[in-house]
């Protein structure tokens, strides 16, 4: 089969492409799995970005598919994020969102074909002596005293559990394998456990749930998956996995492979310890720009595209791997330098009066939205009074410091005339609050007259037509040292400032949310999904122009 995509090769890939050539596969059938206990984050994408890339390349299907097999951790709103994830990523589901709790039971008959089979049977074990009875990996377990009991009361005490007269606790059906195997997971591994907790899609039919190991291989097979992918640390599940679907008279035999998962640096890819943070409430919620969940990445003004570039460029090895935040960063800012407009900000406005411009005039200069692609033009408001940043004045001239403006120099504004300043005004405290600036005539878009050019560019905003805005500026969430070393990393102090009085130029805050800018010399900027409007605007920064860790 030719190489349909521009997607590299790699070995799921290739074993892909045997099956397919081979005849072993009629078609590609993948899923993406998540357990909707959590909202998805990075490490997720590369799955999803995996398992629908290979159905679109290979002409297959992918399903979303919710493995809900555990009513006490997940909730309906976790499902409606996730639907909400992929679809902004761009990929579409085959059909109908599927979830293994619509096979429930089938599921149910399994386990009493394996109970007939004499291949699984209950065991009223408690937690901590069922785990002292499985032994260690050097050291071989101990069958359980109830592990010889008949099929038939097996069964009726299967009923039993079903019919909901144990507590929860008291006993879970096993399947009956091999309390030696030097695999943890063939050692007699749950299959059932009861779970006395309404579920969000089966509500109170059942208070029995079916393990993640008797659940995924059973519904791959029921949904035709051809390629169940998962992450590294399933591959010792994989013994399990083939062993139930040799046992039962399943309709089709899917096969597992694993893949690396994806670590990113400086930041956890865990549920578990995403959810703490919301929890605690060190984050706003699981959406915060700073979370590493496809939601907050949104927030924060990451295209999918660049997302999805991303994970296109991870290795899909057997191992797993740290990945610099730096090569995420790459395609989120090579991204939006092709498409985010141009605009000017002025973080820390400092007032300047061009003494020569009449009072009340407004003047409309126009400036390119992009410099190489075709955005369209803008138009910039001119007045007696602008502010530029303040950082781009030094009030003693330095070689070091040339670009800068100081008295007696010249600045070009960006997009607009050249200025020479002639005089400051500070207040009591003795900070300049004010420059006072010449306009040199003839010099929008020419050199002056007189040859003094200037030798640096500003940007700048009209100080009477701009508007005020909110900046919100982040950085990790964790401290760098700590994010690479085991156990929870310790938090940032500094990962979110804001600046407020921000000036912009008058049409930003018009703009809907949503929208990406470069805010020039600045960095990339996005309105907020959710607090940004016309009379409070208010930005986060995707990310700075350059890579500055
Ligand atoms: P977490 O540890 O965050 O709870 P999980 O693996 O339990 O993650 P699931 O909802 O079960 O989360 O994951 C759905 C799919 O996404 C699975 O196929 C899983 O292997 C994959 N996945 C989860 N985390 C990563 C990751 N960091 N890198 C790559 N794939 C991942
Ligand atoms: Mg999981």
């Amino acid at each position: 089969m030719p190489e349909l995509c521009s997607h590299p090769a790699h070995f799921i890939r290739q074993l892909i492409e045997a099956d397919l050539e081979e005849g072993r596969i009629e078609r590609l059938v993948t899923r993406f799995p998540p357990e909707p206990n959590g909202y998805l984050h990075i490490g997720h994408a590369k799955a999803l970005c995996l398992n629908f890339d290979l159905a679109q390349d290979y002409d297959g299907h992918c399903y979303l598919r919710f493995d809900d097999t555990n009513p006490a951790t997940e909730e309906q709103h976790y499902i409606d994020a996730i639907k909400a994830d992929v679809r902004w990523l761009g990929f579409k589901w085959d059909g109908a969102v599927r979830y293994s709790s619509d096979y429930f039971a089938q599921l149910y008959e399994w386990a009493l074909y394996l109970i007939e089979q004499g291949k699984a049977y209950v065991c009223h074990l408690s937690a901590e002596e069922a785990s002292d009875y499985r032994g260690w990996a050097t050291r071989p377990g101990r069958d359980s005293p109830y592990r010889e009991r008949q099929a038939e009361e097996n069964k009726e005490l299967f009923e039993q559990m079903r019919g909901g007269q144990f507590a929860e606790g008291s006993c879970v059906l096993r399947a009956k394998i091999d309390m030696a195997s030097p695999n943890m997971n063939l050692r007699d591994p749950v299959l059932y456990r009861i779970r006395h907790q309404t579920h969000h899609q089966t509500s109170d039919q059942w208070c029995i749930y079916p393990s993640y190991d008797f659940a995924h291989g059973q519904v791959d097979a029921l949904e035709g998956v051809t390629h169940s992918l998962c992450t590294l640390e399933f591959a010792d599940h994989r013994p399990l996995y083939d062993w139930l679907l040799e046992q039962l008279p399943v309709p089709s035999r899917p096969r597992q492979y694993e893949f690396g998962r994806l670590h990113l640096a400086n930041t956890v890819t865990s549920k578990r310890q995403l959810k703490q943070l919301v929890e605690d409430s060190v984050v706003s919620g699981w959406d915060d720009p700073r979370m590493p969940t496809l939601s907050g990445m949104r927030r924060r003004g990451y295209r999918p595209e660049a997302i999805k570039r991303f994970c296109a460029s991870l290795a899909f090895a057997k191992t797993d791997g740290i990945v610099e935040r730096a090569q995420l960063d790459f395609f989120v800012r090579d991204d939006l330098n092709h498409h985010a407009p141009r605009a000017m900000a002025v973080l820390r406005p400092l007032k300047v009066v061009i003494v020569n411009y009449a009072e009340n005039e407004v003047e409309k200069l126009t400036a390119p939205c992009h410099p190489e692609h075709p955005m369209g033009d803008r138009e910039l408001l001119l007045t007696r009074e602008i502010v530029i940043d303040r950082n781009d004045f030094k009030e003693e001239y330095s070689k070091k410091w040339k670009k800068k403006w100081s008295p007696g120099r010249r600045i070009r504004l960006r997009y607009a005339y050249v200025l020479e300043a002639i005089g400051s005004v500070k207040n009591e405290q003795g900070e300049l609050i004010q420059i006072n600036a010449h306009l040199i005539e003839h010099t929008l878009g020419r050199d002056p007259e007189d040859g003094n050019k200037p030798k640096g560019v500003v940007h700048w905003v009209s100080a009477t037509q701009g508007k005020r805005a909110t900046l919100r500026l982040y950085a990790d969430l964790f401290k760098e040292e700590s994010a690479r070393t085991e156990g929870t990393p310790s938090l940032n102090p500094c990962s979110l400032q804001r600046v407020e009085e921000v000036m912009i130029e008058p049409s930003l805050a018009e703009v809907a949310p949503e929208q990406w800018f470069q805010f020039e010399r600045e960095g990339y900027f996005i309105s907020d999904r959710y607090d940004h409007s016309a009379e409070q605007p208010v930005f986060n920064r995707i990310i700075g122009l350059r890579d500055t860790r």
